[in-house]
C-alpha cells in the first residue's frame, strides 16, 4: 500500500482507473490522502485562497436534469430574472469590496441572448475585475463572442463522466456533447472548470475514478466537486445523496492529480455539514464563493434544499468566508486568481 501512496505522491499521471477505484473502495487510507492533498495543495498553489463572488442571475432553466431544482420541470418554484442593471449594481459592489472574480451562474436561459452577455461583459470588464461565466451550454460561436469581449473562465461540471449514468441524469443531452463544450471552451483560451458531483444514483467508486482521469485528462483548470443533495421537488427526491467522506476524498484526490487546479470548497459541501467548506479546504481545497445573489432573489435559487446563505443579509457572506480564510491561518488572495501552470515537477 505504501507503493500506491508513493506513487500518489512522486507519479500522479500514472496512477491507474483501478488504483483510483481502490482508493475509493476503502476508507483505510483516507487521513493519508488527505494530508497529501494538503501538502500538495500547499506546494502547487500555496496558502492564498481566493474568493468569487457568484450572482445567480436567473433561475430559469430550458433543461430539465433529474437532480436539479431549477429543472423546467419544476413548478413549485418561483422563477425571477435580474435585469443587467441590477446585476452591474451588484457587480459594482463587488468590486467596491476588492474581490477579484466575479462568477455570474444561471439556469440555461436562452433570455440572456448573446449581446446582453456579451455586454455585461464588457461592463465587468472596465471594472477590472475577471470574469467566469456558468450559464450552461450556449453554442460556439457565442463562447467566441464573449471570450473576445473579455470572459476569462466558465464553470460547467462535466457531472458524471459515465456515459450511461449521464444520459439518465440528462433524457436530451450526452457525455460527449458535454466534453465537446469544455474542449472548445479550453480551446478558445477560457480557463475551463469540469467538476461533477458525488452521490448520484448508480454512481460507485467506478464511476467516480472515471471522473478523476477525465479530470486529468482534460486538464481542468479549475474543479468543482460537491455532494448530491437529493431535492424533493424533482425525481430523484427519494435517493441518498452524497456524503462528507467520499466528496472529501474526491476533492485531495484530484487536487493530487491536477496539482495547480483552483478547487473550490462548494457551497453543497457546506450544506451537508456546518465546517464542510472549512475541512474542504483542509483537505485540496483552495478556493471559496461567497453568494453575493441580492434579495428578494437569493432564496429562490434552491438546486438543493438546505442550501446555506439564504438568509444572510446581503454582503456578509464576504465577511464570513474571509473569517473562516483567516481562522484556518490562510491568506486572502489578492491577485485575480489565475491557474498556476509554471510549476513542472512531478514531486510534492
Ligand atoms: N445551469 C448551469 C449552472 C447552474 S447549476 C449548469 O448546469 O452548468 C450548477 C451546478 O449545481 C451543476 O453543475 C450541478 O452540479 C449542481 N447541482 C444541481 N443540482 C444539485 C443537487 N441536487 N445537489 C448538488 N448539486 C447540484
Ligand atoms: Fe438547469 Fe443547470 Fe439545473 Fe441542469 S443543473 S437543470 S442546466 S440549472
Amino acid at each position: 500500500m505504501s507503493k500506491l501512496l508513493n506513487k500518489l505522491k512522486y507519479k500522479r499521471d500514472s496512477v491507474t482507473l483501478e488504483e483510483l477505484i481502490f482508493l475509493l473502495s476503502t476508507n483505510k487510507f483516507d487521513k493519508k490522502i488527505f494530508e497529501i492533498a494538503d501538502e500538495v495543495r500547499e506546494k502547487y498553489v500555496g496558502n492564498e485562497v481566493h474568493i468569487r463572488a457568484i450572482i445567480e442571475f436567473s433561475n430559469f432553466c430550458k433543461m430539465d436534469c433529474l437532480y436539479c431544482g431549477l429543472r423546467r420541470q419544476n413548478k413549485n418554484i418561483k422563477r425571477y430574472r435580474m435585469n443587467p442593471e441590477e446585476i452591474l449594481k451588484r457587480v459594482r459592489l463587488i468590486a467596491e469590496k476588492n474581490i477579484k472574480t466575479v462568477v455570474l451562474q444561471s439556469g440555461e436561459d436562452p433570455y440572456y441572448n448573446t449581446e446582453i452577455i456579451e455586454n455585461l461583459i464588457i461592463e465587468i470588464k472596465k471594472m477590472n475585475l475577471a470574469v467566469t461565466l456558468s450559464i450552461g451550454e450556449r453554442n460556439f460561436e457565442e463562447y467566441k463572442i464573449w471570450k473576445n469581449a473579455g470572459a476569462d473562465r466558465y464553470l460547467m461540471r462535466h457531472e458524471t463522466a459515465d456515459p450511461n449514468l449521464y444520459k439518465k441524469l440528462h433524457p436530451s443531452d450526452t457525455f460527449e456533447n458535454r466534453k465537446s463544450h469544455l474542449l472548445k471552451l479550453k480551446e478558445l483560451g477560457y480557463e475551463i472548470g469540469g467538476g461533477c458531483m458525488v452521490g448520484l444514483p448508480g454512481q460507485g467508486p467506478y464511476e467516480l475514478a472515471k471522473d478523476l482521469i477525465f479530470l486529468r485528462e482534460i486538464d481542468s483548470d479549475m474543479i468543482g466537486i460537491g455532494p448530491f443533495i437529493p431535492n424533493p421537488e424533482t425525481p430523484l427526491r427519494k435517493e441518498k445523496g452524497g456524503n462528507l467522506n467520499t466528496t472529501l476524498k474526491m476533492i485531495a484526490l484530484s487536487r493530487i492529480l491536477i496539482p495547480t487546479a483552483n478547487i473550490p470548497a462548494t457551497t453543497a459541501m457546506g450544506s451537508i455539514h456546518p465546517f464542510g467548506r472549512q475541512i474542504a479546504l483542509k483537505c485540496g481545497a483552495n478556493v471559496i464563493m461567497p453568494n453575493l445573489t441580492p434579495n428578494p432573489y437569493r432564496p429562490n435559487y434552491t438546486l438543493y434544499p438546505n442550501k446555506i446563505c439564504l438568509f444572510e443579509r446581503d454582503t456578509a457572506c464576504i465577511n464570513c468566508v474571509k473569517g473562516m480564510i483567516t481562522n484556518l491561518g490562510r491568506e486572502i488572495g489578492k491577485s485575480f486568481g489565475f491557474r498556476i501552470k509554471n510549476l513542472q515537477t512531478n514531486e510534492v
